[in-house]
């Protein structure tokens, strides 16, 4: 019998490549054990990349500055904040990222998709993943794709970021199947900074990273294999504990976990909003 492709996204990849432990709890494990309580930075990552999917459902003409706060409030995650003194002060944050953000848009230029799902099939992988956005730009020999990340996390990131996130290569390797257009090019917009940090791909890049991610679905499907047959769930999908913990949804049902120093949901847009005073 042929093997059944893996089925999977570049979250469920990264889960396990961050630590298999995490991977069962999230995808194995049923019921899923109980996760910690929202994380602050979550919220306000999901409420700017909404506002931001939002402002281009406007018709081109209603594109403009003075749509954002109520695009911004239509979309808007509560959850995680200390108190609404710093929900409010995020919730201005937030604003001001995306009105700078929004003076380096062309109004008048469309994506071709934004939060668009792209799938592809290889030897190992049913692939399929959300886009944040999918740019259509000129290209020597006709229209070439970009895919475009945004991020909201409190530091930059430079080209070895883009060149390295295995979930944009997957993005662009099955955007250039899905539309027929070569997609080399990944894009990391941090928005808190206004900077993108940017990588060209080669075909060979690509396949690199998509030879990685098979690997990856072949460890997790022998995991898998191991406790349906009868092996030690613990010793199939071990923990690797680190720095992660301490943000990780398991760390209250983890053994390892119970190491890791606890943080409010809150600490990391504290951070955000108030940086020189955090880092003192
Ligand atoms: S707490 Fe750490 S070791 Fe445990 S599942 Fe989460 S990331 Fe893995």
């Amino acid at each position: 019998m042929p093997e059944r492709l893996f089925v999977c996204t570049p979250s469920k990849l990264g889960s396990y490549v961050d630590c298999p432990r995490r991977y069962r709890y999230s995808y194995v494990d049923r019921p899923t054990p109980p996760k910690g309580p929202p994380w602050a930075h979550n919220s306000l990552g999901a409420s700017v990349h909404t506002a931001l999917r939002n402002w281009f459902a406007l018709p081109v003409d209603k594109r403009r500055p003075e749509a954002l706060p109520s695009l911004l409030k239509g979309t808007w995650v509560r959850e995680g904040y200390r108190d609404e003194v710093q929900e409010r002060a995020a919730y201005r944050r937030a604003l001001e990222w995306l009105e700078s953000y929004v003076e380096t848009l062309d109004p008048a230029v469309e994506p071709l998709g934004v939060e668009r799902v792209v799938a592809v099939k290889t030897a190992v992988l049913a692939f399929n993943g959300r886009a944040d956005r999918i740019d259509s730009r000129p290209g020597p020999d006709g229209p070439e794709l970009a895919i475009v990340d945004y991020k909201t996390g409190r530091t930059g990131l430079d080209s070895d970021d883009a060149r390295g996130s295995q979930a944009l290569a997957l993005y662009a390797y099955a955007a250039e199947r899905v539309f027929r257009r070569p997609c080399r090019r990944v894009e990391l917009h941090h928005l808190p900074s206004g900077t993108v940090a940017a990588h060209e791909h080669t075909p060979e890049s690509l396949a690199r990273q998509v030879s990685r991610a098979e690997d990856t679905a072949r460890d997790i499907a022998a995991a898998e294999r191991a406790v349906a047959e009868g092996g030690d769930p613990d010793t199939a999908f071990p923990t690797t504990p680190g720095p992660i913990c301490t943000w990780c949804d398991f760390r209250k049902v983890c053994p390892a976990g119970a190491e890791a120093p606890a943080k409010e949901p809150w600490a990391t847009v504290e951070r955000v909003l108030t940086p020189t005073a955090a880092d003192e």
